[in-house]
Order: structure tokens, then C-alpha cells, then sequence
């Protein structure tokens, strides 16, 4: 399947209202993924990615940049707490620049804001005084 027979495709899923078009990605319809698993398995197969972690079909996921193993970002996630720094599970290459803002919350971050505040605001009170 050419790139272009693959979009061909696509917009035709999203007439059916099998797939929803969304800032550029394609998402899972309100039609059940299982009516149209069986298609999309016969039809597309090899061309279409799987997640290597929970083995159901991807449209919008992280890809290792060195085995070109697809996941879900929330698999990965999943897998990151038993697993940590993040590497694929597939090869072992460590995964640094996945964004997983949403999923996972920056405490790190936070807490270095924070500080910043009490600082300024310690000064703040010892001009009062
Ligand atoms: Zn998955
Ligand atoms: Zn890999």
C-alpha cells in the first residue's frame, strides 16, 4: 500500500465515521473496533502498526528509534513502572524523548517552582518585619 492509497483509505474510514480526523491524527470511531478488526487485520496487516505491548492495532503511538517497534504511549507508561529509565521493550535502547505530559505528571518540575516561590516570598515577609 503506497502513502497515498494509505491516506485514500483513511479518508474514506472517516466518511464511514469508522475513524475521526483530530489535530492531524486519526482516531478510533464511535463504530466498534471490533467489528472492524477483522477487516483491518485481513486487509492491512503489514501495513498497519501494532502495539508491541498490548498487541492492539496503533494510530498514533511512540516508535523506537532503534528497532522500529511501536507502542502506546500509555503502555509505555505502563511498562515504565516496572521498567525505569523508559527503554523499549523490544531492544533495550533507552527512550528519551517521549512526551508523556497528560500521562504523567512533572512532580520534579513543581517542586523546583516552588522553591523559587518560597525564596522570594521568605524576603518578602522580612520586609514587613
Ligand atoms: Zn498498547
Ligand atoms: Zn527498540
Amino acid at each position: 500500500m503506497s502513502k497515498a492509497d494509505a491516506e485514500d483509505f483513511l479518508e474514506d474510514m472517516v466518511n464511514r465515521k469508522w475513524l475521526i480526523y483530530k489535530d492531524g491524527y486519526y482516531y478510533m470511531g464511535i463504530r466498534s473496533i471490533t467489528e472492524l478488526m477483522p477487516y483491518f487485520k485481513a486487509t492491512y496487516e503489514s501495513n498497519l502498526n501494532t502495539c508491541y505491548l498490548c498487541k492492539q492495532i496503533l494510530f498514533h503511538g511512540k516508535k523506537c528509534t532503534n528497532c522500529e517497534t511501536f507502542f502506546h504511549l500509555y503502555c509505555l507508561k505502563k511498562f515504565t513502572m516496572v521498567c525505569d529509565p523508559m527503554k523499549c521493550p523490544n531492544c533495550n535502547t533507552v527512550i528519551s524523548d517521549v512526551d508523556l505530559s497528560g500521562i504523567q505528571d512533572d512532580s520534579t518540575l513543581a517542586e523546583e517552582d516552588t522553591s523559587k516561590v518560597k525564596k522570594s516570598s521568605r524576603k518578602v515577609l522580612r520586609n514587613k518585619n
